[in-house]
């Protein structure tokens, strides 16, 4: 479904992306875990092309970006339909219902009328627990009811595969466990996901594969329940052992 070939990226000289390989199946569940600065939030960001990677190549589905190439309309087209993106702030409209705000980029990027994208709208409020908060607005809600609409904002949109940047680092831990189980339940119906998080146990238990970055390079990966209990290299036995 997705594929990183070689990706790297460079700020000026600051070399923060060497060299990443990685391949996504369909369901597949994916957490990347890694010291702060060893560019996790990058690699997403390259993936989606918020930040285009300097070298390499991403491929999702039959579209191909090359580094260097500057995305036509259309490829960038494909690749923000097919990948939904959560980020740590949750970046609602504050002034716009919660509905209005679920419903705004179905009718700008998918055309569909106000109705249409209400309806639907619904639907995922009522999925992520939030139905009968349609009418408020975000300020009224709490950071983790905020994030669970924003989940519901980017998956409103049909995404092929949903990107997550520490969903739940901003929130009390009593809040980011409600996110986590929209994750877990997101997880669990099939859903594509990559996950940077910080949450060893979500790593551990909810996603199939474990990433352990550092200094801009995989530095070990693997089933997660191997990874996160028996990792094999000295960096990776580090981090975790500074984590768990
Ligand atoms: P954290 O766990 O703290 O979120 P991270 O693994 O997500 O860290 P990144 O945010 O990807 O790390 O940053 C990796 C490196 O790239 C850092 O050294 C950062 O300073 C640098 N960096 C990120 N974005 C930029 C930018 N726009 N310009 C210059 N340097 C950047
Ligand atoms: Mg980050």
């Amino acid at each position: 479904l997705l594929r990183l070939d070689a990706v790297g990226k460079t700020f000026g000289t600051h070399v923060v992306l060497e060299d990443i390989d990685l391949s996504l199946a369909a369901g597949e569940v994916v957490a990347i875990i890694g010291p702060s600065g060893s560019g996790k939030s990058t690699l997403l960001r390259c993936i989606n092309q918020l930040e285009p990677p300097t070298t390499g190549r991403v491929t999702i589905g039959d579209t191909t970006i090359e580094a260097g190439h500057t995305p036509t309309r259309r490829e960038l087209m494909v690749l923000r339909r097919s990948i939904g993106m959560v980020f740590q702030s949750f970046n609602l409209f504050p002034h716009l219902t919660v509905l209005r705000n679920v419903s705004l980029a179905q009718e700008r990027v998918m055309g569909r009328t106000r109705e249409q994208a209400d309806a639907v709208s619904m639907q995922l409020l009522a999925r992520v627990g939030l139905a009968d908060k349609a009418q408020q607005f975000p300020s009224r809600c709490s950071g983790g009811q905020q994030q669970r609409i924003a989940i519901a904002r980017a998956l409103a949109l049909d995404p092929q595969i949903m990107l997550f940047d520490e969903p739940t680092s901003a929130l009390d831990p009593e809040l980011g466990l409600e996110v986590l189980s929209v994750m877990r339940e997101l997880a669990e119906g099939g859903m594509t996901m990559i996950v940077v998080t910080h949450e060893m146990r979500f790593a551990e238990n909810v996603s199939d594969r474990v990433i352990i970055m550092a200094d801009g390079r995989i530095v070990e990966q693997g089933p997660s329940g191997t990874v996160m209990r028996n990792p094999q290299t000295e960096r990776a036995q580090r981090f975790l052992h500074a984590v768990k």
